[in-house]
């Protein structure tokens, strides 16, 4: 059995904690143009999460040393901070799609995969009825 050829783009996947059927040597290629708004996008959402998160922390502080705890105003912060954590999380999955050029999700482990891909190439499902020769 042939092991169906992962292309370059897989190995942008690296990143993730997931066990990867094979290493390659060769430098991650360079994004493609397309993705370019995406990653802006995925950019400002990172910074907005980033000044956010130390917002909050400045004002729990600020409040803690006032001995003046607002839990409604920290609440507040908190669910507006989740928001944009979850739209980051959503663009990031948008991009990742876009990069590999998915043509959809693994039904078994959720890895997106290429159009060309019969196999999956994180888990090695089949995607695709296996042909019968007649
Ligand atoms: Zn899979």
């Amino acid at each position: 059995m042939n092991r169906p050829k992962v292309p370059q783009r897989l190995r942008a996947l690296v990143e993730r904690p997931r066990p990867k059927p094979q290493e390659s040597p060769q430098a991650a290629p360079a994004p493609a143009p397309e993705n370019k708004e995406l990653q802006a996008q995925r950019d400002r959402l990172l910074e907005k999460f980033t000044v956010m998160q130390a917002d909050l922390g400045g004002a729990f502080y600020e409040m803690a040393i006032r001995d003046h705890v607002r839990l409604d105003v920290l609440t507040r912060k908190a669910a507006e901070l989740q928001r944009v954590d979850a739209e980051l999380l959503a663009v990031e999955r948008l991009l990742e799609l876009e990069r590999l050029d998915a043509a959809g999700l693994c039904g078994r482990c959720g890895s997106p995969y290429g159009a060309a891909d019969r196999f999956c190439p994180q888990c090695g499902n089949s995607l695709v009825p296996v042909e019968v020769a007649a």
